[in-house]
């Protein structure tokens, strides 16, 4: 699919044009291009250190979503993505050249064309990696939190003062008491 194309696809789901989906966009294009190693299914996971608008065209594109459990995101505050192939354990590591997307004397219009006339080698930084494969989404037990009664997964609960909790429990009656 051509670059235009995949923009237009990302921005349908993303809800508006901007630079940050239009920089997904040339991510998710490195992808695509290497299909032979990275196929989009789902054995692909995305690994992504920011949550700007360019994870949305990742998942737009590459169908590495949050609901699926193989698209993971690391509040690092880093434009860095990491695609693993859990077939054939390829990992690839994308990360912004800083010079890339820092020119703000230009428009927002010719930031999001400029990029999108780039080729994704140009502005990132584009290696192999060793990567350690997440599990898959797993299916854990529910507990009731004994302040709100709301069925929680048994790794979130919370202990505090013998009463098993909910994590925004939990962190509400320790405030009060403390
Ligand atoms: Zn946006
Ligand atoms: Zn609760």
């Amino acid at each position: 699919m051509e670059t235009n194309e995949l923009m237009k696809k990302a921005v349908k789901f993303h809800g508006h044009t901007c630079p940050g989906v239009a920089l997904g966009v040339l991510v998710s294009k490195y992808i695509l291009e290497h299909g032979n190693d990275f196929s989009i299914d789902e054995e692909l996971v995305a690994v992504v250190e920011n949550d700007n608008c360019s994870v949305d065209a990742i998942q737009a594109l590459l169908g590495t979503t949050f609901g699926k459990g193989n698209f993971i995101h690391l509040d690092y505050g880093k434009n860095n993505y990491t695609f693993y192939n859990r077939t054939n354990k390829k990992a690839v590591k994308l990360s912004l050249k800083s010079s890339s997307f820092g020119n703000h004397n230009l428009s927002k219009n010719e930031r999001i064309e400029g990029l999108l006339k780039s080729k994704p080698e140009d502005i990132f930084k584009i290696r192999e990696v060793e990567f350690n494969p997440p599990e898959k989404a797993q299916i854990h037990n529910s507990i009731n939190c004994e302040n709100c009664g709301d069925a929680t997964m048994a790794i979130k609960i919370q202990e505090y003062e013998g009463k098993k909790l909910c994590i925004p429990c939990y962190e509400k009656i320790k405030k009060i008491t403390i």
